[in-house]
């Protein structure tokens, strides 16, 4: 997969300068300069060709076989990545809004959630709601997705102090940045962020 900022995933280009002081060995200037609400994002692999085309094809023509071979990719990855290190006490999907889940009639998210719940152990939860409907977020800038997305979600019970947020794509990370704060502002102490892939 190449070298990956330990923190948001993003790719660092080969002799890009990295910061590496003891806290923020191997992450990238973005992550340094505003550290995010999350405390790092686990990738099963990149956002392109042919993943992206398989992505799309689990979201668009209920595929839904990729999502489970993805999946063993993303929990050898986790497994890796937790050896030294205890896991999250609950795993929690990025949620559809019900009107996108009944137009879609099934959240890929939670479809990606239940195999690394079943493989790894951990219990699921279905706190986190969304009570926004978002637009598509796709060419939007940072600014106007973080603006979309401002109470985008709900938390209708509380969580332990460490879980995983999980979603298929993580592209500029504002999503599943806005979930993290709401979660964080509710008592958990450590949000880390689980995803198929990571553009
Ligand atoms: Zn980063």
């Amino acid at each position: 997969m190449g070298r990956s900022c330990m923190t948001c995933a993003s790719p660092i280009e080969a002799g890009h300068i990295t910061h590496k002081s003891l806290n923020d060995a191997n992450s990238c200037g973005q992550c340094v300069k505003k550290p995010p609400a999350f405390d790092k994002v686990i990738a099963a692999t990149r956002y392109k060709f042919p993943v992206d085309k398989a992505l799309s094809e689990l979201k668009f023509n209920k595929q839904l076989h990729y999502a489970r071979s993805l999946s063993h990719v993303l929990e050898r990855r986790i497994r890796l990545s937790y050896e030294d290190t205890p896991l999250p006490q609950a795993l929690v999907a990025i949620p559809l809004h019900p009107k996108r889940l009944s137009e879609r009639g099934f959240n890929q998210s939670d479809i990606i959630t239940r195999h690394l719940s079943n493989s790894l152990g951990i219990q699921l939860s279905n706190a986190l709601t969304r009570v926004k409907d978002t637009p598509h977020q796709i060419g939007l800038s940072e600014k106007q997705r973080r603006k979309n997305l401002n109470n985008a979600f709900y938390l209708r019970k509380s969580l332990p102090t460490h879980i995983a947020l999980i979603d298929d794509v993580v592209t500029t990370g504002s999503t599943v940045s806005e979930a993290a704060k709401l979660c964080l502002n509710s008592g958990v102490k450590t949000v880390d962020v689980w995803c198929l892939a990571k553009t």
